[in-house]
């Protein structure tokens, strides 16, 4: 059974989240405050949805304490669209997020997605991951295309599997960055956007609409596998 934490301070959308939730199996906890949300997620939830915009408090700090002692992911549903604030949740720790008003089907597609991934991490981790007529071998090392080897320098190697193993998660800029290229370079949105443009092309049926290495414009980029 799957525990689902809602902290969100609007008792409409939180008896919303409530009944399509449990339509699909999942028992659900609420809470209308983020002290309230805080406490509950002690009793650790698989995946929590949260508001940032909360009466006693911002989403954002609830996301900072709960990184420390849990990976479950943390969906964010929030007003704000504007993009530094989906940047600043998915920089403390957020797996994605999703802007109010948004359809239910689109929320339970999320919550599956990441239910899925986290699932995926728990387990012995497979070694091969497939997408398209590409497929990625972490052990050997190895990439290829329609069974012929595909030759990735180095970096676009390190990208590319940064992306598989965090496959479904809105990364920002910034986090790709600093864990590819290390600390220090997290200003390199450009030389960024240049080694995703030679992946797509390596990999891709047609680069200019990528299927599975996926721009989330002003933010980041998403794998989808
Ligand atoms: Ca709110």
């Amino acid at each position: 059974m799957t525990r689902v934490l809602i902290v969100e301070d609007d008792p409409q959308i939180r008896r919303f989240l409530r009944l399509a939730l449990e339509s699909e199996g999942c028992t659900v906890q609420e809470a209308g405050r983020l002290d309230v949300g805080v406490a509950a997620s002690r009793l650790g939830p698989d995946l929590v949805l949260l508001d940032l915009g909360l009466p006693d408090g911002d989403g954002l700090d609830f996301i900072k304490a709960y990184r420390v002692r849990s990976k479950a992911p943390v969906i964010i549903l929030s007003a704000r669209g504007q993009e530094p604030d989906k940047v600043a949740a998915l920089d403390a720790g957020a797996d994605d997020y999703l802007v109010k008003p948004f359809g239910m089907a689109e929320l339970l597609a999320r919550v599956r997605a990441q239910l899925r991934r986290q699932g995926a991490a728990g387990t012995t981790e497979a070694p091969l991951f497939c997408f398209g007529e590409v497929t990625v071998d972490l052990d050997r090392r190895s990439v290829s295309r329609a069974g012929n080897p595909v030759h990735l320098t180095p970096i676009e190697y390190r990208l590319l599997t940064f992306l598989i193993t965090h496959a479904g998660r809105v990364l920002t800029h910034r986090q790709i960055l600093r864990e590819v290229w290390g600390p220090g370079h997290s200003e390199g949105g450009h030389t960024l956007r240049v080694y995703v443009g030679r992946l797509r092309h390596k990999l891709e049926a047609d680069p200019a609409q990528p299927r599975y290495v996926l721009t989330e414009t002003g933010v980041g980029y998403r794998m989808e596998i």
